[in-house]
């Protein structure tokens, strides 16, 4: 089994994409970038990146914590679709590779880019 928490823009996040329903049905049908686990996953974790101009860090930090606090830990943080198109398309600051090492080196944790294609 492996636990996974997506953060999304939360520019975008049930404003533009609503009530996450696209991440939820990949999720459930192990598609886009859930097509990558071979095990079940569980999603325990959907939220936002803590908002512009890139306060992605203490927003993890805090969902860390909560989620250790309630014994419901993950393994993997997956970053939206959202994230990807606001760094594509808008003027999103976020650093995908530093936010990757740092999350390696605090937690050490995987962070996946992208969650569905839809
Ligand atoms: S890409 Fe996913 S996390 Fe982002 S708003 Fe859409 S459904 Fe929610
Ligand atoms: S930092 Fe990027 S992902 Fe977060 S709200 Fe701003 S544009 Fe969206």
């Amino acid at each position: 089994m492996t636990r996974i928490a997506i953060v999304g823009c939360k520019r975008i996040q049930d404003q533009l994409c609503i009530a996450c329903e696209k991440c939820l049905k990949a999720v459930n049908k192990k598609e886009g970038e859930f097509a990558r686990y071979e095990d079940d996953i569980e999603l325990v974790a959907l939220g936002n990146c803590g908002d512009c101009p890139g306060l992605i860090m203490p927003k993890l930090t805090l969902m860390g914590e909560i989620a250790r606090s309630i014994d419901m830990d993950y393994d993997v943080i997956h970053l939206g679709t959202c994230i990807v198109k606001a760094k594509k398309t808008g003027q999103c600051p976020l650093d995908f590779d530093r936010i990757k090492n740092l999350v390696k080196e605090n937690w050490s944790k995987e962070v996946v880019v992208g969650t569905h294609n839809y």
